[in-house]
C-alpha cells in the first residue's frame, strides 16, 4: 500500500506493507484525509517526528471484529487512550498521559491507503455529510471544545482574532451557539468568506481596547495572546487556540490587574462537529482549496504551506 513519509522535512510517498490490525482496532481504508498546521509543523521536524503524519480523516472501515461496523463510512477520535487510568475513567481519554495520536505521537497517521484505531474511537458518518466535509470533522471538534469548556451567554460578543481555517471554523461555531461573533483578520478574501457565514468582519483598523468579555486567540501567531489580552474587558475570559512552536513572550500584568483568565484549548468530542455539519450549521465546503491523490503528497504539503491556502486533501 503507498503511505505517506515525513523524514528530515521532506515528504515522500513509499510502498509499505498493509499494517497489523490489532483485537479491539478497525482495519480502515483512507477515503480522504486533511492537511493542517499540525502536520506542516510536523513536517518541518518539530516533535522529532519522522513517519507518516495525518489525523484528519475519513475511510471506510475493511475489518473489525464486530461485523456491523465492515463497510460503515467512519471518522476516527485522534487520542488513543489507555482506558483505566484516573482520566480514562473520568472519559478524558484525550489528557490520558499513556495516550498516543495518531499520525502526531507514537500511532501511524491517516496519510496512508489503510490505518488502524481502536473501534472505540470510530464515529459513522451520516449519509447526508459528503466525505470531502466529513473530513472536516477532527478540527470542527477542535472548535466546539470552546462551549466545552467555558459557557459564553447566548448573544454575547465575542471577538475571534484570526481568520485561517481554524479561526472561521471558531467563528461558525460560536455563530451558531447564538454569540454575537466579530472576526478580525487580515485577509480580504476569508473576511469576506466569515461575512458570507453571516458573521461581522472587522479587518485591518486597530482592534478596541478592553471591549470584550470574551476573546478566542485563533492567530497561530506569537503576538495573538497579547493582542487578546489588550482586547478583553476585566474578568474576562481568553481562550487559547494559537499553538505556536517555542516561546510565547506575554507581560502577565494587565492579565493579573484586570484578573482575565486565560483558557487553553485543544481538540474535542466529535459528536458535537457530526451535529453541526449534519444540520448545515456550520459550512466547509467554501474551506478547500485543492484536493489531490494521496500519490501527489509532495505538491499537497508544499501547496498547503504556501501563504493563504485553504484546506488541501489528499484522496484515498
Ligand atoms: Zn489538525
Ligand atoms: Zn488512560
Amino acid at each position: 500500500m503507498l503511505a505517506v513519509c515525513l523524514n528530515n522535512g521532506m515528504v515522500s510517498v513509499r510502498d509499505q506493507h498493509r499494517p497489523r490490525r490489532p483485537d479491539g482496532f478497525a482495519l480502515i481504508r483512507l477515503l480522504c484525509g486533511g492537511i493542517c498546521n499540525t502536520d506542516l509543523e510536523l513536517k518541518r521536524g518539530y516533535y522529532g517526528f519522522r513517519g507518516t503524519p495525518g489525523h484528519e480523516f475519513v475511510g471506510e472501515v475493511i475489518a473489525a471484529d464486530d461485523s456491523h461496523w465492515i463497510g460503515q463510512r467512519v471518522v476516527g477520535e485522534i487520542n488513543l487512550a489507555c482506558g483505566h487510568c484516573e482520566w480514562c475513567e473520568r472519559g478524558l481519554g484525550r489528557h490520558c498521559p499513556r495516550r498516543t495520536v495518531l499520525g502526531i505521537m507514537e500511532h501511524p497517521g491517516a496519510f496512508r491507503e489503510f490505518l488502524t484505531l481502536p473501534l472505540g474511537n470510530l464515529h459513522r458518518v451520516p449519509r447526508e455529510i459528503p466525505t470531502e466535509h466529513a473530513v472536516f470533522v477532527e478540527p470542527l471538534a477542535a472548535a466546539c471544545e470552546i462551549l466545552n469548556q467555558v459557557r459564553i451567554p447566548t448573544r454575547a460578543p465575542v471577538a475571534v482574532l484570526g481568520d485561517g481555517k481554524l479561526g472561521l471554523l471558531i467563528g461558525q461555531v460560536l455563530k451558531a451557539h447564538g454569540a454575537e461573533v466579530h472576526q478580525y483578520g487580515h485577509h480580504k478574501d476569508k473576511l469576506r468568506l466569515a461575512a458570507s457565514f453571516d458573521i461581522e468582519v472587522r479587518a485591518g483598523k486597530k482592534p478596541p481596547v478592553a471591549a470584550y468579555d470574551w476573546v478566542v486567540d485563533a492567530t497561530g501567531s506569537s503576538d495573538g495572546l497579547t493582542q487578546a489580552v489588550k482586547m478583553t474587558r476585566p474578568r474576562g475570559t481568553i481562550i487559547m487556540k494559537s499553538t505556536v512552536h517555542g516561546l510565547v513572550k506575554i507581560d502577565s500584568a494587565p492579565v493579573i490587574v484586570n484578573e482575565i483568565t486565560l483558557v487553553g484549548s485543544r481538540c474535542g468530542r466529535f459528536e458535537p462537529a457530526l451535529k453541526l455539519l449534519r444540520g448545515g450549521r456550520v459550512r466547509v465546503d467554501n474551506l478547500i482549496s485543492e484536493a489531490l491523490p494521496l500519490q501527489q503528497a509532495p505538491l499537497a504539503f508544499r501547496l498547503a504551506a504556501q501563504p493563504g491556502a485553504m484546506k488541501v486533501l489528499l484522496n484515498g
